[in-house]
This record gives C-alpha cells, sequence and structure tokens, in this order.
C-alpha cells in the first residue's frame, strides 16, 4: 500500500486532504505541527483520526520556528506570519521523516490563491523548491490547476479524483465536507495567533528585547501584558484560573491584594524597586480600588505595603 504525508494543521482544508487521499486507497500520516502559536494536538483532532482512519503525530517545532520568526527570509504576512518560512520548515520536517513512514510523497490542504501571500502559483512553486521535495508535494483541493506531481505521473493518485478549487470560496470545502460527512466543519487553516494583531504586539515586544523565549510565548497566552522597562515586564491574571496559574507555574515577583481574592500580578526580568511600584499600582487598578494593601513577594520575603492606583492613562501607556 502507498502512504503519503499531509501537512495537518487541524483546519478543514488539510483534513479534507487527507480524506481525498485516503479515498484512493493511500494511507496517510498526518503530521501536526506544534509552532507555539498555533493550536497543539487536542480531542478534535484525535476524534477525526479515529473517525477517518489515519494516523496522526504531534511534532513540536518551537525553538525552530523561533529562528524562522525573528527573521524570516520571505518576510511577514499581513500581521506577524511568516507563512513562506513556516511552511518551508513544515515541509522539511516532514521529509526527513518520509522514510521513517515509509512514504513516497507530501499532501497539503493549501488552495490556489487562497491566501494572497503564501498560496500564489510562484509561492507554491518557490515553497517547493526551497524544501527540496520537486513534483513530491500533492495539493489535492487545487491539484488539477497545478502541473501533475510525481505521485500523479506514476498513476499512484488519480488526477481525475482531484480537485480544482480556487481562490477564497469556501462552498466547494463545505460540500466536500458533507460529502465525507465532517459536522460542524472547523475552520479553513487550524487557528494561528500571529494573524491576530493583538497578539502580533505582544510578540513584536519579545522580539525587540530580545526576549523570544519557548517559555515567553507561552506566557503570552495569559494575562494582560505591560512593558515598563527594557528588563521588565508585568503580567496581570484576568481571572482565578489565571491568578492560579500564574502563581504555581512561574517564577519571579508576585504582588497581589493582602485581604482578598484579586488579581495576580507577575514581574518578570531584571526588576527595579521602580518597576515594582509601579506593578504594585497596577495590581490596585485591576482590583479597583485607589489605595491599595498589596503582598510582594520574591523568592526568598514576602512584605506589605499600600499603594494608589495607577491612572488610566499611565495604563494605556505600557500596555501591550
Ligand atoms: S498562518 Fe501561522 S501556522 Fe499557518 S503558515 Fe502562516 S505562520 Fe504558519
Amino acid at each position: 500500500m502507498h502512504r503519503a504525508l499531509a501537512l495537518y494543521s487541524g483546519g478543514l482544508d488539510s483534513l479534507l486532504s487527507i480524506l481525498i487521499v485516503k479515498e484512493q486507497g493511500i494511507d496517510v500520516v498526518a503530521l501536526k505541527f506544534f509552532t507555539g502559536f498555533t493550536a497543539p494536538l487536542n480531542e478534535n483532532d484525535l476524534n477525526y483520526a479515529k473517525k477517518f482512519g489515519f494516523k496522526i503525530e504531534e511534532i513540536d517545532i518551537r525553538e525552530k520556528f523561533i529562528e524562522v520568526l525573528k527573521n524570516p527570509e520571505y518576510g511577514y504576512g499581513k500581521n506577524l506570519n511568516p507563512c513562506i518560512d513556516c511552511k518551508i520548515l513544515m515541509l522539511k520536517e516532514a521529509k526527513e521523516r518520509l522514510s521513517k513512514y515509509n512514504a513516497s510523497f507530501i499532501i497539503t490542504g493549501e488552495v490556489l490563491n487562497q491566501r494572497p501571500m503564501s498560496q500564489k502559483r510562484e509561492v507554491l512553486k518557490l515553497i517547493e523548491n526551497k524544501s527540496t521535495l520537486n513534483g513530491l508535494i500533492l495539493r489535492p483541493l487545487s491539484a488539477k490547476l497545478l502541473i501533475p506531481t510525481k505521485p500523479e505521473a506514476e498513476g499512484i493518485v488519480n488526477r481525475e479524483l482531484l480537485y480544482d478549487i480556487w481562490g477564497r470560496t469556501r462552498k466547494p470545502q463545505l460540500n466536500l465536507a458533507k460529502k465525507y460527512g465532517i459536522e460542524k466543519p472547523p475552520q479553513p487553516a487550524g487557528g494561528c495567533l500571529l494573524t491576530e494583531p493583538s497578539f502580533c504586539r505582544k510578540v513584536k515586544d519579545l522580539i525587540e528585547y530580545d526576549e523570544l523565549t519557548v517559555q515567553n510565548i507561552e506566557l503570552l497566552k495569559i494575562g494582560r501584558h505591560f512593558r515598563v522597562s527594557e528588563h521588565c515586564k508585568v503580567i496581570v491574571g484576568r481571572d482565578e484560573k489565571e491568578n492560579e496559574f500564574l502563581l504555581n507555574n512561574h517564577y519571579g515577583t508576585f504582588i497581589y491584594p493582602k485581604d482578598f481574592k484579586g488579581p495576580v500580578v507577575l514581574l518578570t526580568g531584571n526588576c527595579s524597586e521602580k518597576n515594582i511600584d509601579m506593578a504594585a499600582s497596577i495590581c490596585a487598578y485591576y482590583s479597583k480600588r485607589k489605595t491599595l494593601e498589596v503582598v510582594i513577594k520574591t523568592a526568598t520575603q514576602e512584605e506589605i505595603k499600600i499603594y494608589s492606583a495607577i491612572t488610566e492613562e499611565e495604563i494605556l501607556k505600557y500596555r501591550l
């Protein structure tokens, strides 16, 4: 039996591309790459894999992706999404796994001209060249509009049963979802935080201050973030769950109200006394108090002090 590896994002297009190829009697192993900005492997993915009968493997590429994100050879998309470099990285990683799975080609859910930057005909070709996978990337949703790939030329894949979907329309994909019995079809791509402007502001800050690490990226997913100085950041929990998470999973200086459950504030980096004062005033602001008695807890000591709340104007100055 022939086998293919699939770049699987958890989105509808990549799921459909797997099902189209599987329908031709080809075994598929789905590779879900975790960049730190996309959703990790989840129950939905596992349910699809079980329902439709394909294997799925998650591959953590966070460290490699950080290097791509800092300096993408082909630049960013509309936000901070380095889609071309990202695709090249994933395809290179997939290529390295072809022999492990005894697979002979790679499939993706790309649709010609669906995205302005990374899915133009010439860009698809560039991605193929850069990942040194010439003729080995099959894009089942748009294959009939593209040059035949090796698996098509060799008769492993029947080109007639592939599709000619083009552009941003969703109708053909939704019809296919119906055909395959996909209830509540997922979004086209798996959802990438680098396409969200508010998240990108926080990522840009980490890049600017040379603090882009796996741990700092994870921390961006919770709380409100403030850059209070070159070496110090303040993170404020937005609810009880985030407050608990900050307290139990991170190191640094913590500030929280002394007499009631309120926002937990975490300072990261090399923070000065002035930064701690500012963070305590931020804690008072989010506790909705004009003045507040707070606990300031470092690794070695705990002290209690009273602070006035920072003004809204100042909050906006530091908020990322
Ligand atoms: S949207 Fe995000 S995950 Fe998707 S290709 Fe672009 S950078 Fe990569």
